[in-house]
């Protein structure tokens, strides 16, 4: 293996998320506006590159890889990605190739994912009650989504289910959220919402619950152990009365979680953020198109990691969302 990549505050960069489209099917309304304009097919990375890029970052000593979007599996073909990946779990080069999906196309893809190694994937779901998910996410159905983390389980993939808590929308499903999740077996995190895009009408500060209140309201029934688990990422979690269910929480804007992130963001378009929370970037693309060796794209991976910030600026607690960035979260992926 090449040198591996650390940053200049001496972080390994071992984790990488890249989304593979900007498209999807659902259109969350924190996510997304109604009438989205995507980008042009020719600005999107080929699966190729997609390939390609992957590839390169995994010989830097990337260890976990994690798809996303948009929503991964709209994507024409994306199981051809998918199972060129699975060389390098088999080669030992990389631990972990993991997705986070909104579940709408599980029912199609789950056993070819379990078979390309795909052992774990985060499904995101916000309520458990029919009409209030058509309304969060426009487009989606329930059932369908309930059929694909059926259809997960059932090729043998271990499910986290990643909820937004939204303030007047889900509060009250706080317990049955994670009561389903403790009878599947699946662990369940919650997000705070985050300031991406304009979505023209929504109002985040309204929308926004804070997850310190939260996990207050869990407390109320049941004691909560802090896990010492560190996944380098923005997410703690706890362990639920002595039963065997993990809660994340992954929270942004109310701590700071960047001293120990060891990930970086590729856009479908091949462009690397370093962090979330900042517009900085660099363009991978060029590089990767530029030429058929890879070393021009290597050398582009390296300059863009020395500029990985030492973290983002969110902050709600001025009641204005200072450190608002303008992307949507379908481009960087979450
Ligand atoms: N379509 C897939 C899905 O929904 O899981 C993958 C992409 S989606 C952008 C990744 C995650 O970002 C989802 O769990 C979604 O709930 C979350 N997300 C999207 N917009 C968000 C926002 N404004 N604040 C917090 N989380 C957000
Ligand atoms: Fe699509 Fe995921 Fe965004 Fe919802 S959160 S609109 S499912 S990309």
């Amino acid at each position: 293996m090449s040198q591996p990549l650390i940053d200049p505050f001496a972080r390994h960069i071992e984790y990488l998320r890249v989304s593979v489209t900007d498209r999807c099917d659902f259109r969350c309304v924190y996510c997304m506006s109604e009438n989205m304009t995507f980008l042009p097919k020719k600005e999107l990375l080929t699966l190729e590159e997609l390939d390609r890029m992957c590839s390169a970052f995994i010989r830097l000593g990337v260890k976990k890889l994690r798809i996303t979007g948009g929503e991964p599996l709209v994507r024409r073909d994306i199981m051809t990605f998918f199972k060129g990946m699975g060389r390098h779990l088999e080669s030992g080069a990389l631990q972990e190739l993991t997705l986070t999906s909104n579940g709408s196309q599980l029912e199609r893809f789950a056993d070819d994912l379990y078979a390309a190694g795909v052992r774990r994937i985060n499904i995101s779901l916000d309520t458990l009650n029919e009409e209030k998910f058509a309304q969060i996410t426009r487009w989606g159905r329930l059932p369908q989504v309930l059929r694909g983390i059926d259809a997960a389980q059932h090729a043998g993939m271990r499910v986290k289910i990643n909820t937004v808590a939204l303030q007047g929308f889900n509060e009250d499903e706080l317990f049955d959220l994670t009561d389903w999740c403790a009878s599947r077996d699946m662990d369940l995190t919650f997000i705070e919402v985050m300031p991406m895009g304009d979505l023209g009408n929504e109002d985040r500060l309204d929308q926004y619950w804070s997850l310190k209140d939260l996990r207050a309201r869990l407390e109320e029934r049941s004691t909560l152990t802090d896990l010492p688990e560190r996944t380098g990422g923005p997410a703690r979690y706890v362990r639920v009365g002595d039963t065997a269910q993990k809660i994340g929480f992954i929270t942004p804007l109310s701590h700071n979680f960047c001293e120990s992130c060891n990930r970086v963001r590729i856009t479908c378009t091949g462009e690397i953020y370093t962090c979330l929370g900042q517009e900085g970037h660099s363009d991978l693309r060029a590089p990767l198109r530029g030429s058929e060796a890879d070393i021009d794209l290597e050398n582009a991976i390296r300059a863009a990691i020395a500029l990985k910030p030492k973290g983002h600026d969110f902050d709600y607690s001025r009641q204005k969302v200072d450190g608002q960035v303008s992307r949507h979260m379908s481009h960087t992926g979450g």
